[in-house]
């Protein structure tokens, strides 16, 4: 069965898009009579989502479900209207919650559907599906730091730009659970590497990092995929020093002189074994082809721009 369990409230859905393994995530947080979803995954992982969801709901009381988004990417947020439309008509009540600069999005897709397209080309965007458009009366925006409240569970959403300007995290208490989307990494068995597309925001990145250890959580997890391995703390502080670690290897390439992609990428591949194994367990898909290589392109993108601002790490 593709469902984890995290805490006493919190479970890891595994969707896999396409039927891959440990690609996508989403983490379902059960209170009383209501529930939220934290990401829906891609359109291709959503038969896989509406099972084990069938499967964890159907002996609950559950009445209200809200689909609650770490940002609107097509790997988080792409099933999300469609998933809310069938929840809707089976009888559930419940919103998308996003960020505010993603309600417009999630409502009429077709601008980011059409990004996808450009950025990421037919081939993965195709592999991750089209997104349905949704009524505007079932999307709203989450604010900064607010509850969202489920009788003895509660889920507070932290904005965490860097990855996205829009980016959301999420602290589910009391579990102490950070539900962090592609706010910190990509993971795979105790490895990890940045997860920093352009336009990536390396200065509000190491913000958010912070910003999410004031939380204090005890379990922190990503997108791709799953439960860090490490207690809270120690986990953020991999997170940063991983992040830390490309941003020196890319400055340092810049300094010599190096600026094409391929170029320096060969260069992480040369100091960072992680990264390595992560790509030959995770990339052989049509989903994440490219992703470390991505990931490096959006630091670059970065330092390249603010070379005369020197980054300060918080
Ligand atoms: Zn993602």
């Amino acid at each position: 069965m593709n469902i984890g369990r995290v805490s006493d409230h919190v479970y890891l859905i595994d969707t896999e898009p396409l039927g891959i393994p440990q690609l996508i995530g989403v983490y379902l947080v059960v209170g009383e009579g209501r529930a939220v979803l934290i990401d829906a995954g891609a359109m291709t992982g959503l038969k896989n989502l509406l099972k084990a969801l069938r499967s964890l709901l159907s002996n609950s009381n559950i009445k209200k479900f809200s689909i609650a988004l770490t940002h609107i990417h097509l790997d988080h947020g792409g099933a999300a209207a469609s998933l809310l439309k069938t929840l809707i008509n089976e009888g559930y009540e419940g919103k998308i919650l996003v960020h505010p600069r993603g309600v417009k999005h999630v409502v009429n897709p077709a601008k980011l559907w059409f990004s996808a397209l450009t950025v990421l080309g037919e081939e993965r965007a195709d592999a991750m599906g089209k997104p349905e458009p949704i009524d505007p009366e079932y999307v709203r925006g989450v604010k900064d730091s607010e509850i969202i409240d489920l009788g003895n569970v509660k889920v507070k959403a932290l904005y965490t730009p860097g990855h996205a300007p829009h980016h959301v995290a999420y602290i589910v208490i009391p579990d102490s659970v950070a539900v962090t989307g592609d706010a910190l990494a990509i993971h795979h068995e105790g490895k990890l590497h940045p997860v920093t597309p352009p336009p990536f925001r390396a200065d509000l990145a190491l913000k958010s990092i912070e910003r999410i250890k004031e939380e204090r959580p005890n379990v922190v997890t990503v997108s791709h995929y799953g439960v860090l391995p490490w207690k809270g703390e120690e986990a953020l502080e991999r997170v940063k020093s991983k992040m830390l670690q490309w941003f020196n290897i890319v400055e340092n390439a810049v300094r010599k002189g190096l600026t094409d992609p391929d170029e320096v990428f060969k260069i992480v591949l040369k100091e960072d074994p992680e990264v390595v194994k992560i790509m030959a367990a995770r990339e052989n898909n049509p989903i994440f082809k490219n992703s470390a290589r991505t990931s490096l392109r959006g630091i670059l993108e970065y330092v390249l721009t603010t070379q005369k601002r020197p980054m300060k790490p918080s």
